[in-house]
């Protein structure tokens, strides 16, 4: 099987570049403040409009893609039909990166821009304390400011056991972006699909084993879907094109039960 994740490539500058910032920059103040600021609904387009704006953007810390992202989405949604995943999960696979619109109301001192992406992409950890040496790039976690300071830098941080994952501030990007704006839009996705969009870019927690201690009930239940999950976000990666009309004729109905004309972003 072909080797996804791999970081080693030689071509890939603008990955570590990327992790390089993130790892600076993402801070709990960082996260509070960018959560104040982008978790704000106050634009409206159609779900087409805003899948739209995927087109022109390409994920800079995927090693292993350079496809506008949009079809990625298709690809993996594509993958869950095929192996015969349920509607929400197919619809979960398509919209799980739609957070990455992000980019059309960010700036670049943010990382939040075509440009400068760190606020966006890449694997997410939880800030507030220890970053773990599973990460990727473990050599920048030092850069860290938040690593200095006595409350952030121990294996709990500012936490306690058994708090939840979703009472952990993490890193902030498309994966936050998304699940705040379901919400807000009241979109009645199941839960472990919510799971699937918040955490799928922590491999920390789902591959690597960190953050145990942090999990609750929901958190062990669902991790194994989020997992499966994963699966097909990585290995579906291919060069195949889907005819966009074509998707759009398939995954247009179901997006129809889930989302209302106007979506909030
Ligand atoms: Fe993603
Ligand atoms: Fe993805």
């Amino acid at each position: 099987m072909e080797n996804f994740r791999n970081f080693e490539k030689k071509d890939n500058k603008d990955v570590i570049e990327c992790y390089k910032k993130q790892r600076t920059y993402q801070t709990v103040d960082y996260v509070l403040k960018m959560r104040n600021k982008y978790c704000v609904f106050d634009n409206t387009n159609s779900f087409w409009e805003l899948f739209d704006m995927l087109k022109d953007f390409v994920d800079l810390s995927d090693p292993d893609i350079s496809l506008p992202n949009h079809q990625h989405l298709f690809q993996t949604a594509e993958g869950l039909r095929k192996d015969g995943f349920p509607e929400w999960m197919q619809l979960t696979g398509l919209i799980h990166d739609l957070g990455k619109i992000l980019y059309k109301k960010g700036c670049d001192k943010d990382g939040t821009s075509m440009k400068e992406q760190w606020g966006i992409v890449g694997d997410t950890y939880a800030v507030g304390c220890k970053i773990p040496e599973s990460i990727v790039y473990p050599e920048f976690n030092s850069l860290n400011p938040d690593m200095e300071k006595s409350t952030y830098c121990t294996r709990l941080g500012i936490y306690q056991k058994g708090i939840g994952l979703d009472n952990v501030l993490f890193s902030f990007g498309h994966d936050e972006y998304l699940y705040q704006l379901l919400k807000f839009n009241n979109v009645k996705l199941p839960k472990v699909a919510m799971h699937m969009i918040r955490y799928h870019s922590c491999y920390l927690w789902h591959q690597e084993g960190e953050y145990l201690e942090f999990e609750n009930e929901d958190d062990k239940k669902y991790k194994e879907k989020v997992q499966i999950f994963n699966k097909y976000d990585l290995y579906t990666k291919e060069n195949k094109i889907y005819d966009y009309d074509e998707m759009k004729k398939y995954y247009g109905p179901i997006v129809n039960k889930y989302f209302k004309d106007v979506i909030y972003w």
